[in-house]
């Protein structure tokens, strides 16, 4: 059910028209994976093997990506994958907020198909859409509840690509949210929120 609802979304996504990054994409990339498990992860922008291939997280940003799921245990078949925008922005720039703004309602539509329970956040445009003012130096790698979801920042594959510190503090992250990803059913538990704490949330 969900997967034919998240297919006829796509079709719908390659042919939109709502802003212009369409006109220097070869592909939409919508998303895909496991709409059923209750996991989101959440990029920025697809990049030039994803815009050629139609598919999210396909680079070596993607393979990374795929090797931080193994180490916990998990498969890119066990999570679902998008982007806050789903043409690539030419040159790989970060899209515009009127962009994003644009893209946004197909974002809104996965959730509504997908009715995630744990919402991970890949860099900082997408965290600034659940979290407006949070810095993601001051809150990766911890869970807040975020309207009915449970919102997990962690860095982009990307810049860890680039940096030794942020592959150890991802590499933690994602070792440290083990057991709320093998088990998303685990974030009932967690009540605090980004604006009420400031801090740390805990289960
Ligand atoms: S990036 Fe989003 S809003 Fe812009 S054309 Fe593509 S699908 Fe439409």
């Amino acid at each position: 059910m969900e997967k034919s609802r998240l297919l006829q979304l796509a079709k719908q996504i390659e042919v939109c028209r709502r802003c212009d990054l369409y006109k220097g994409a070869k592909n939409a990339v919508p998303g895909e994976g496991n709409p059923k498990t209750g996991i989101l992860f959440i990029g920025e922008a697809p990049g030039f093997n994803e815009d050629i291939q139609g598919l999210p997280f396909v680079g070596n940003a993607g393979k990374y990506l795929d090797n931080l799921l193994t180490k916990i245990g998990l498969s890119r078949g066990d999570v679902f994958i998008t982007n806050m925008v789903k043409h690539r922005p030419p040159e790989n720039r970060d899209p515009s907020f009127g962009e994003i703004a644009a893209c946004n309602a197909w974002l809104e539509e996965q959730l509504t198909i997908i009715e995630p329970k744990v919402i991970v956040t890949l860099g900082r445009l997408s965290l600034n859409y659940f979290l407006p003012n949070a810095k993601i130096s001051d809150v990766h790698g911890h869970p807040y509840r975020v309207r009915n979801y449970i919102v997990l920042p962690m860095y982009h594959p990307a810049a860890a690509l680039r940096s030794m510190q942020i592959t150890t503090e991802l590499e933690s992250d994602f070792q440290k949210n083990l057991e709320l990803l093998n088990n998303p059913d685990l974030s009932k538990h967690i009540t605090e929120s980004y604006q009420d704490s400031g801090q740390a949330s805990l289960f």
